[in-house]
């Protein structure tokens, strides 16, 4: 019989509330209240499954509850909250167009876990003004007018957290456009809520269906070699089986990833489940997120070139890279004389399309200014 996801049945036991938080963690009456604070400005939601991977006597130390379970840090208000200028790249309700081949769709606002570092704090599980939820048929129009583009990235929030109609109208609308290559899907739905794909045959036909007319690839977010599960595995094996073509981007993240070991291990796993680990980004200055997670640039290439070091080449493919206004911007390594040598893996403007320079950074810097110093390579 045809499975069919119950949503309904899903949202049963969700962790939403601070209040819910008392029996993870020890709070005072006072940090409660904080707690409160912090989820009016950032809200919380955790799956029981993906709360069923913390290990409660790691306490604070425990990667996946670094990840889901908020942190009194989380207001501290330095940093930004667009790091990448993804709001001057709107372009209509929902679509940005950065990059002239590629058009990326904010489809919904909600996820169906809030990860504590997420760079879309700004709009995820709000009222994001405009920056999410366009007109399917009009974004359709735009891309199908724009012939440089040749793939949309259907991302979120958590793409796969729309219903199965409106990803059917993505999908319908989308394999019609001659021009595109192919559709991508963003969801991190394989980490948290695996049973969303694996138990929703409708779902699955559906990607099998339209994926005859386009490849679909599905780019997920594995952090951390505990989230690689029988569960999860099993909804990569599903989607594989249906002929999508599944691929990750790991975000470096203090206290949870951030360490060769865990790293290599992640990679290696990965690769070993048919996911290939193709970008590991920078944490952005994102505020409520940096000072907990990001890892200093000249930490996170030996961090990085480590764990490269422990695999074949499909895991060694994975490059670290950063989203920064300018382009996607790649962190190559280090020159004799200590600089940061960088490449411009996808540039915003044409003059900067596959620019290598050199960046003088100290041992704390994690970011680049907007107005990058282009230094000489030699
Ligand atoms: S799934 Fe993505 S968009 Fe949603 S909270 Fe996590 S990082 Fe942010």
């Amino acid at each position: 019989m045809a499975k069919k996801f119950d949503w309904n049945e899903a949202g049963k036991g969700l962790l939403t509330e601070a209040s819910q938080i008392k029996s993870y963690i020890d709070l005072s009456d006072e940090e409660l209240k904080k707690m409160e604070e912090i989820l009016d400005a950032y809200p919380m939601c955790i799956t029981p499954y993906y709360l069923s991977l913390i290990d409660k006597a790691a306490g604070e130390e425990d990667p996946i509850r670094k990840m889901c379970i908020p942190s009194v840090s989380e207001t501290d208000m330095s940093g930004a909250f667009d790091t990448s200028g993804e709001g001057s790249n709107t372009v209509l309700r929902g679509l940005q167009h950065k990059y002239h081949a590629t058009a990326l769709i904010l489809s919904t606002s909600r996820c169906a876990m809030y990860c504590r570092h997420c760079f879309r704090k700004r709009l995820v599980g709000a009222d994001s003004e405009g920056e999410t939820e366009g007109n399917i048929a009009e974004m359709a129009e735009y891309v199908g007018s724009h012939p440089e583009i040749s793939n949309v990235l259907i991302s979120g929030g958590d793409s796969f957290l729309n219903t199965n109609e409106v990803i059917k109208e993505y999908l319908d609308r989308f394999t019609q456009i001659d021009s595109l290559d192919f559709i991508r899907f963003g969801t991190r739905i394989p980490v948290v809520l695996p049973e969303r794909i694996y138990g929703d045959d409708e779902l699955l036909d559906m990607l099998e269906e339209y994926g005859k007319k386009k490849q679909l690839f599905l780019v997920t977010q594995f952090n951390h070699p505990k989230e690689i599960t029988q569960e999860s595995i099993k909804a990569v094996e599903a989607l594989r089986k249906r002929g999508v073509v599944v691929r990750n981007q790991t975000v470096l993240l203090k206290g949870v990833n951030a360490d060769p070991a865990i790293l290599g291990k992640l990679f290696k796993q990965l690769t070993s489940i048919g996911v290939i680990p193709y970008y590991i980004f920078q944490c952005r200055p994102v505020t409520g997120v940096k000072n907990q997670f990001q890892v200093p640039v000249l930490e996170g290439i030996d961090i990085v070139q480590k764990a490269k070091d422990m695999q074949n080449g499909q895991g060694k493919s994975v490059r670290y890279c950063m989203s920064h206004p300018k382009g996607k911007i790649e962190f190559v390594g280090k020159t004799h004389s200590g600089k940061v040598l960088m490449k411009f893996h996808q540039a915003k403007y044409d003059e900067d399309a596959g620019r290598l320079f050199t960046v003088e950074m100290t041992d704390t810097d994690c970011w680049l200014p907007e107005d990058i110093e282009y230094g000489d390579v030699l």
